[in-house]
């Protein structure tokens, strides 16, 4: 075989690149298949080491496994008081987030209020919150967007419930070294299979508080108390549990956490080395580096299109060369349902605006090689500045 024969070129040398790939291997099989043979499936032993493991790597003292992230916003919401809502109750959060943000102050009948965030960070800001604030708001909604820690300090500093939205952030630490969910505020982790850590579907709130943890417990498993017989019931609950399954999954995950978000890092050096040139040459724009000691845990490689290019359009002509590649994120207040119920409109929040309408979220995950982030630039290249 000579060396310029085609048997000798890699067959994944030109396989499309998908946008995410979770890493699952012989630990996860065997932890699930050991709850399958067991035959406890639920509200078994796993759900309470996962939750204890987890509540640990964070230092605080509770943390509750639930079915979703979007179950945990709705939960933590509700246990910071915003239940039963009416309109005139309002929610301060970002518009710069997965619609779950938004939703989960819904599901209580109460109002959304936006604020814009941060050109560089995409965060939303202490400031902006402020002016945000009426005398109707019942708690602030700050995101961790793209794993960035938001500037919790200056958030807390408003004086108001605060539910953190960290489902892009396990792994992310603020300046002070507390990890992100470590503040102590209820704080909801999410486990899709994009996550930095998955159980398929999942999600946690992270708590200081005991009264927190107690309620959620209730209200995640039909509004049973804890020292109740079965079918005893004393509040309305959900069933927002989280299944033993699940939870051995989320197991194996935290044994490896530690080396999914360091390969995960390490991709996005790569790729922050292998579009220097492009940023240089077009404008195009990369997430912000760490700065003032807070660190981003890294969830998805997002670039923002150069000004004046068609992301959209871009989309299509990397999709033509198998890269995939996705919008990301809209702005929660653009949706036509939004805009509908509440009347939002193009020009409220410039900053998120703009930062959706640039978003294009690159393949990345952990085991992707640096042969493929170099695949990824160099299209991105061709399409960009051909
Ligand atoms: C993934 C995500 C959620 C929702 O989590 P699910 O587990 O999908 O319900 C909420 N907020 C943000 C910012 C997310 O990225």
């Amino acid at each position: 075989m000579t060396a310029s024969s085609s048997a000798d070129r890699d067959p994944l040398e030109d396989a499309p690149i998908p946008v995410a790939r979770p890493v699952i291997g012989d630990a996860e099989e065997q932890a699930v298949l050991e709850v399958l043979r067991s035959r406890h499936l639920s509200l078994g032993p796993r759900v309470t080491t996962f939750e204890d493991r987890f509540a640990g790597r964070l230092g605080v003292p509770h943390a509750a496994a639930v079915s979703s992230g979007t179950a945990g916003l709705h939960l933590a919401l509700r246990a910071v008081g915003v239940e039963d809502c009416t309109p005139e109750d309002e929610v301060v959060t970002s518009p710069f987030s997965f619609i779950a943000t938004a939703n989960a102050v819904l599901f209580e009948g109460a109002t959304p209020v936006f604020a814009d965030v941060d050109p560089q960070t995409l965060n939303v800001t202490a400031d902006a919150m402020a002016s945000a604030i009426t005398s109707r708001t019942k708690a602030l909604l700050p995101v961790h967007i793209f794993g960035y820690p938001a500037d919790l300090p200056a958030i807390e500093r408003l004086g108001l419930p605060v539910v953190e939205d960290a489902a892009q952030a396990l792994g992310a630490v603020h300046a002070d070294s507390t990890p992100v969910g470590g503040r102590g505020n209820p704080t909801v982790f999410a486990f899709y299979a994009n996550k930095q850590l998955t159980t398929g579907e999942g999600g946690l709130v992270a708590t200081a508080d005991a009264a927190i943890k107690q309620r959620i417990d209730s209200e995640r498993n039909q509004g049973r108390a804890p020292d109740m017989q079965w079918l005893d019931h004393d509040r309305l609950g959900f069933n927002y549990r989280l299944s033993d399954l699940h939870c051995a999954l989320g197991i194996a995950q935290l044994d490896r956490l530690d080396d999914m978000i360091a390969a995960r890092s390490r991709v996005a050096e790569w790729y922050r080395e292998a579009l220097t040139d492009l940023v240089d040459r077009t404008g195009l724009e990369l997430l912000c580096p760490d700065r003032d000691g807070d660190r981003r845990s890294w969830f998805v490689y997002v670039v923002r299109v150069p000004k004046g290019v068609d992301r959209d359009e871009t989309i299509r002509a990397l999709a033509d060369r198998k890269i995939q590649t996705r919008p990301y994120l809209p702005a929660i207040h653009l949706f036509a349902f939004y805009r509908e119920k509440f009347g939002f409109r193009e020009g409220q929040f410039p900053v998120a605006e703009d930062a959706a309408a640039r978003g294009l979220s690159l393949p990345f995950f952990p085991e992707m090689t640096q042969a493929q982030v170099q695949r990824v630039a160099d299209e991105l290249a061709a399409v960009l500045a051909p």
